[in-house]
């Protein structure tokens, strides 16, 4: 069998184009720039990099930097001022809290102080709320990636049996929601299930986020599934993910590599609510 590997890095390129152009008739219509604030604690340097690629991406879609970076023993209560600032800041479209947080502070008090409307990374209970009953909000940017991705490359969810591995708030839980939303029979499979491998074999589509390397091989998967893998690891081989991926080749129908699968789409999904929460910022004003 061939198997095609969907290029997430080329999808995520072309929804940026397509965005940019979206930003400037939104600029043109409303006379208003959207803005993205990104919030950083402390000096961690993966999240220094995520952050910095986020607004890099920001700037070239014509997008506002709100950016703000706070010393690593920012208290709690100063944490909450700075959102409720940005919150209560008409130029701030979207507010973005980089997880995880330095020790003592608490990330969901944190998260669930942005408003619903600027929640870019669909993390609130509000969104996750909305979410669950299917009523129009924002979602989480690495799921709502995935989704982008099988629709890129016509991979048909409505009906269809997907098997999501992992049960995050982050990744697993509203993947599982949105492909629910498409039609799909939809099981999550979790640290705690019995014979995962049973069920993983009966994915026409498997998703795999449970964060451990290499996980799910030939072994696992269905002969024509298709397979996206949202892990990422840093190993001696360079970025690694949670699939063997050489195994699956010949046998998947379609397969997102690790890098250039999800990651760059994760990005452009971000973006994508930025301009979504200043269409909803017009809504409400
Ligand atoms: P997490 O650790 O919060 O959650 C992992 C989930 O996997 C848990 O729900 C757990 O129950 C489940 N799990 C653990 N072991 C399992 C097993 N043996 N079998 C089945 N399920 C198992 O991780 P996360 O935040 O959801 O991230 C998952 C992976 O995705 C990580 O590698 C992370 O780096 C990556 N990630 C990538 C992107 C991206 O943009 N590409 C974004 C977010 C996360």
């Amino acid at each position: 069998m061939h198997t095609t590997i969907i290029d997430g890095a080329a999808v995520a390129r072309d929804v940026l184009e397509s965005l940019t152009l979206e930003v400037a008739a939104f600029r043109e219509r409303t006379g208003r720039q959207p803005g993205l604030a990104t919030v950083l604690v402390g000096e961690d340097p993966a999240s220094e990099v995520y952050v910095r690629n986020k607004r890099r991406s920001a700037e070239r879609l014509g997008i506002a930097d709100h950016h703000r970076h706070l010393p690593a023993d920012t208290t709690q209560a100063r944490l909450l001022e700075v959102i409720d600032e940005l919150a209560s800041d008409d130029a701030v479209s979207g507010i973005l809290a980089q997880l995880p947080l330095p020790g003592g502070l608490d990330a969901t008090t944190v998260i669930d102080r942005i408003p619903w409307y600027k929640d870019v990374d669909g993390l609130t209970t509000t969104s996750a709320g909305l979410l669950a009953r299917a009523r129009p909000g924002l979602r989480p940017c690495t799921p709502s990636g995935v989704i982008t991705l099988l629709d890129s490359a016509g991979v048909e969810i409505a009906g269809r049996e997907v098997v999501v591995v992992g049960r995050s708030e982050l990744v697993g839980r509203p993947l599982a929601q949105l492909l629910l939303q498409r039609d799909a029979t939809v099981t999550t499979v979790h640290s705690r299930t019995r014979n995962a491998r049973e069920v993983t074999l009966r994915a026409e589509i498997l998703v795999v986020a449970a964060g451990i390397p290499h996980l799910i091989g030939r072994d696992d998967t269905r002969a024509g599934a298709t397979v996206i893998d949202v892990g990422i690891h840093r190993s001696a081989e360079g970025l690694i993910g949670d699939v063997r991926f050489e195994e699956l080749l010949g046998h998947a129908s379609h397969m997102t590599p690790v890098p250039g699968g999800v990651g760059p789409m994760t990005i452009a999904a971000l973006m994508r609510n930025t301009l979504q929460a200043a269409m909803l910022g017009e809504a409400i004003a």
